[in-house]
């Protein structure tokens, strides 16, 4: 086993000695939140890669682990610091360097160094592109890295290390403009800032030469989408990008009800590579919850376009995020939201109990709806959800989709898994390893979370 010596570290200079020191580093990442910090995670990945180091798949046979971290709630954040009690036990054992990277890097800053003292660096959101360099200038010295910049900074798509070879993630913005009440992303990753429109249409050309089916745009609010430089809209990204050769299907996530225009509805419809699926974050049924959420719009707002939605492609699928028990909500409030569920029968949705956040403008509002009010709320929103689920599952049994398979399902090898345009896990029985391919599926079965079935044909 090698194991980092420090004696190695003045070698900046040295690109001979650099080169030996990034070879016989293993690293592993550990990422906790979205699909923004996976993408994130994947170019850490790719920048250590690139000077030689390689990815481990267990944390115990690694030299260097870096956790990517999520704030939006508090329980990210507690299962953050039972991780690093995990990692603090293993590092009495052997030579390991342990860094936090992304938003609760950000929050926590010097307190992350000191109130665990296995940390030996912090790397806010902004700050990954010069890792390698970091880990060779600081070692045996506690670090961090937390500026932010207004500039994008561009991590070439040949150096992203990417989890799949078959649908990738594409960053196409960074940061947020809208101090939805309860939220912490604007203060952890900054101001919105756009990644200039040629180099994602780079990204997926080159993907497209890689022999990938499938991306997702990502950003927390696409919709706000637009190039510095040409001006160019999200509409536009979306119909410059849908006629790149080689790539199948297009998603993107999250979109922001109040930014989500007739435009991009239309470039959605035209698009034929473009999933009729949007996930469409809802948060409150109510409009005067959605007033103190600082959300932009109306129930009826909302309401509307998820009617134009539905007017332009009536088979679209929609999901959205849900959050009960925020400041005030009332029982009518919150009846409101259950209604807004069965009325939209969103095809999946992601729910949540308010978590106080710190910064937040929702923290000078008093947290009045007891936990165990907010406890049975949840569970009456994922009561509700379920239901609907199943019975819009039910409905496709009997059904021919088409599937793009991911590869062996995680449960049971004998059996593949993928997912339809409409963004729904599709588990199927095939005589053959489909991984990669799109193949139609008959659909046999299902529960609330998934279908089930069988190829229809395979040649
Ligand atoms: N930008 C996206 C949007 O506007 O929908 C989502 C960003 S956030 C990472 C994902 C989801 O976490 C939100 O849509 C919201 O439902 C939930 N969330 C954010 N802050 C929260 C909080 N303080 N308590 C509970 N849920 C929260
Ligand atoms: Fe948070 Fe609102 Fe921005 Fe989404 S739009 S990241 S919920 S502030």
């Amino acid at each position: 086993m090698y194991y980092i010596n420090p004696s190695v570290m003045n070698i900046e200079a040295c690109s001979e000695k650099k080169q030996v020191y990034f070879k016989n580093l293993k690293f592993y990442i550990h990422t906790f939140g979205c699909q923004m910090n996976e993408n994130d995670s994947e170019r850490i990945g790719g920048i250590l890669a690139k000077e030689g180091a390689q990815k481990s798949n267990s944390l115990e046979n690694s030299d260097l682990i870096i956790v990517n971290t999520c704030a939006v709630r508090q329980k990210s954040e507690e299962k953050l610091f039972s991780f690093l009690g995990r990692l603090t036990r293993m590092k009495k054992n052997k030579n390991l360097i342990i860094g936090v990277v992304g938003c609760v890097a950000q929050l926590h800053q010097a307190q992350l160094l000191e109130k665990n003292s296995a940390v030996d660096f912090v790397l806010g959101p902004d700050n990954y592109r010069g890792l390698n360099q970091v880990i060779l200038k600081h070692f045996g010295e506690k670090f961090m890295a937390i500026r932010w910049s207004r500039q994008w900074k561009e991590i070439p798509p040949e150096h992203v290390l990417r989890e799949s070879d078959i649908s990738a993630l594409v960053t196409i913005m960074e940061g947020c403009d809208n101090f939805c009440s309860y939220c912490i992303v604007p203060f952890t990753r900054g101001r919105e800032k756009f990644r200039p429109f040629p180099n994602i249409i780079k990204e997926v050309k080159h993907l497209a030469d890689n022999g990938y089916k499938e991306i997702q745009l990502l950003g927390q609010n696409v919709n706000s989408y637009r190039d510095s430089f040409s001006g160019k809209d999200f509409s536009a990204l979306l119909r410059d990008v849908n006629s790149i050769p080689g790539i199948e299907w297009i998603r993107f996530i999250t979109s922001h009800p109040k930014n989500f225009t007739l435009d991009i509805a239309l470039a959605m419809k035209e698009g034929e590579k473009i999933c009729p699926q949007l996930h469409l974050p809802l948060q409150s049924g109510s409009s005067s919850v959605l007033r103190r959420m600082n959300r932009g719009y109306t129930r009826e707002d909302y309401l509307e376009k998820i009617k134009l939605l539905r007017d332009l492609m009536p088979d679209i699928s929609l999901s959205t995020d849900i959050i009960v028990g925020f400041p005030g909500e009332t029982e009518k409030e919150f009846q409101e939201t259950l209604k807004i569920l069965e009325e939209v029968r969103y095809t999946n949705i992601f729910s949540f109990r308010y978590s106080p956040r710190p910064l937040t403008s929702a923290l000078g509002m008093t947290d009045d709806v007891p936990f165990e009010v907010k406890k049975r709320r949840l569970i009456e929103v994922q009561q509700l959800q379920k239901n609907l689920q199943l019975e819009k599952n039910k409905s496709m049994i009997g059904r021919v989709i088409k599937v793009l398979c991911l590869g062996k399902s995680k449960k049971n090898p004998q059996i593949f898994s993928g997912r339809n345009q409409g963004y729904q896990v599709v588990n199927f029985k095939s005589p053959k390893d489909l991984t990669g391919e799109f193949t139609p599926v008959l659909i046999t079965s299902c529960g609330p979370h998934s279908l089930q079935g069988e190829t229809a044909n395979h040649s």
